[in-house]
């Protein structure tokens, strides 16, 4: 059954709703978003609403994480049908601050998970965790939340947010879903919409080399020079794909080795991400 959901874009709002929530003994799930929702955000969005009674979804593309030669002018955006889908869920409140009610002048604050915020996504894309640490601060903030729901697809991401709640004392569940993909394995991402036919095609061999790592892995390969090696050579022959990195990492510190598979690549002029943790299905 379809419920209104309630559009909010000032943080006071957002905190007084969140206040009355809370004192009314209510417990509150968060799925922070950047928009454009498909079926790996509805996926946060289910298990929030099936934990929590009641749920706050963020929308908000945020400046912070993305550098000055990357895709915020045009990432996709499309509020209406984000507002529709969120209805459809029926979740409590849509959070939909402006830039300048998140950063209004003179707010120079900024949240740092040092050491993982500069290894391999840090590393490519120079301040892009420090923008992620200080919005998910600044929406916890807003939200109150008691349990805040993340996608595997990001896994670096989630590590950061476990190591930060865990490290600044935050009292939030930090809540983790396994990657959502297309029939044809590709992970969803809002930027698979930039894709040509034929790039998308070639976005197949990201999840292609992490299944010939996690059949290797099966078959009793360990050794993480070797895991790398078989997922470059599957990348390497696709020629619309130019890998950013390729690794076998520990999920919590994203130190080699360990079982988690994460690579980055361009496809055409689209960077997308994608990663597996060796041993489960794919
Ligand atoms: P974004 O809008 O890209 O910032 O993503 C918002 C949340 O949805 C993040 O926690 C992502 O990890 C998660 N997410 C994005 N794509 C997927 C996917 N394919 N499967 C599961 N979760 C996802």
């Amino acid at each position: 059954m379809e419920t209104g959901v309630q559009a909010v874009a000032n943080k006071a709002e957002m905190q007084g709703i969140a206040e009355g929530w809370r004192r009314a003994g209510h417990s509150v799930g968060l799925v922070p978003t950047m928009g454009s929702l498909h079926e790996g955000h509805l996926s946060l969005v289910r298990r929030a609403r099936a934990q929590c009674e009641r749920v706050a979804v963020s929308v908000f593309v945020n400046p912070l994480q993305f550098g000055p030669a990357e895709d915020f002018d045009a990432y996709p955006r499309d509020e209406e049908r984000d507002l529709m889908l969120l209805r459809k869920e029926g979740v409590d409140v849509a959070y939909l601050p402006a830039v300048g009610e998140m950063y209004p002048p003179g707010a120079t604050t900024r949240v740092r998970v040092h050491s993982l915020d500069e290894k391999l996504e840090g590393a490519h894309r120079p301040g892009h965790f420090e923008g992620v640490a200080t919005i998910v601060t600044k929406l916890f903030n807003a939200a109150r939340p008691n349990r805040a729901y993340f996608g595997q697809k990001d896994a670096q991401q989630v590590a950061l947010i476990a190591r930060m709640t865990r490290d600044l004392d935050m009292d939030v569940e930090v809540v983790v879903l396994p990657t959502v993909r297309d029939p044809d394995g590709v992970a969803l991402s809002s930027r698979n919409a930039y894709l040509t036919e034929d790039e998308r095609r070639a976005a197949r061999s990201l999840v292609g080399a992490l299944r010939v790592a996690n059949e290797a892995f099966g078959e009793g390969e360990r050794d993480a020079t070797r895991l790398r090696r078989r997922m470059v050579d599957v990348l390497a022959a696709e020629p619309l794909v130019r890998p950013d990195y390729v690794e076998v990492v520990d999920p919590a510190t994203f130190d080699s080795p360990g079982t988690l598979a994460v690579l980055a690549a361009r496809v055409g002029r689209t960077r997308l991400i994608d990663n597996h943790p060796l041993g489960q299905p794919l």
